[in-house]
């Protein structure tokens, strides 16, 4: 015997021997009957108020649906079923092997009845047998709010119906939410830029402002504010628990001659202190 173990081209004769092998005794689970629906993926697009407050969506698409005909079994019911004349009804087939440890009797999925020992007299016209015809689906999918750009909503069954009554793939929706061209979305947090006159931050200022989705909240701006520093809405973010985060930006005032003696006299004044 002259046994090389670094060539491993060996061990994979054996590896395919022992898989016949145990396939003969049964030990393999077999593949199933009929083939399942494929999954589907569809991309939504909502604005960022979608995102925020939820969405009920209606979809429609392409995909291969239940043949209406026969009902997803692929042949006529009403002229029935009969025994397989390829396997004789056992639904397997037994092969021989030949093999370096000797002779194996390997059973095989019959593929003429798919293992199920018995085939359609009459096969259905409108799907040819299949189960399932090219059609359209449609779904209610709810986005709920606080959507998060990229996630994506699994809805069980209505992906590919599955050929002749086999299980339907599943639908992925992926959701891509919008950028706003006012609110810039940070995890749950949003975040606004706000222009503000200097004599906010100077004397201190309530405001008014809008908030994503149109609704109005206050902004308390404390006397000689840093504007370096943000200041937060609590609960005017995506979500309830999460924060509007607003940037203030200083508007520099255009003076009247005037004005511009006044601000030189403040100017004096600070300078003095
Ligand atoms: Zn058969
Ligand atoms: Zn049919």
């Amino acid at each position: 015997w002259d046994v090389n173990f670094g060539d491993m081209g060996n061990f994979g004769d054996l590896g395919d021997i022992f898989e016949t092998f145990f396939e003969g005794m049964g030990m393999k689970p077999r593949r199933k009957a009929y083939e399942r629906g494929t999954d589907l993926e569809l991309g939504v697009e909502v604005t960022l108020e979608e995102a925020k407050f939820g969405k009920t969506v209606n979809l429609e698409y392409g995909t291969r649906v239940a043949c209406e005909a026969c009902k997803g079994l692929g042949y006529r019911a009403d002229a029935g079923l009969k025994r397989c004349e390829h396997c004789g009804g056992r639904g397997e087939i037994r092969e021989s092997r030949n093999t370096f440890f000797g002779n194996f009797v390997q059973v095989v999925t019959c593929n003429e009845c798919r293992g199920t020992g018995e085939v359609p007299v009459a096969l259905c016209h409108d799907c040819k047998g299949e189960g399932r015809n090219s059609g359209k689906r449609s779904v209610q999918v709810e986005i709920r709010s606080g959507v998060a750009d990229g996630q994506i909503i699994k809805v069980k069954g209505m992906g590919e119906a599955g050929e002749r009554k086999a299980e339907a793939g599943d639908l992925y929706v992926r959701v891509h939410v919008k950028s706003h061209p006012s609110f810039e979305r940070r995890g749950d947090d949003l975040y606004m830029d706000l222009e503000v006159p200097v004599t906010d931050i100077i004397l201190g200022k309530k405001r008014t402002i809008i908030v994503l989705g149109g609704g109005k909240a206050e902004l308390v701006i404390p006397a000689g504010f840093d504007p370096s520093q943000e200041l937060k809405i609590h609960g005017e973010g995506m979500t309830k628990h999460a924060s509007l985060i607003v940037r203030l930006k200083i508007k520099t005032p255009r003076l009247n001659s005037k004005a511009k003696k006044l601000v030189e006299e403040l100017e004096k004044l600070l300078g003095e202190e």
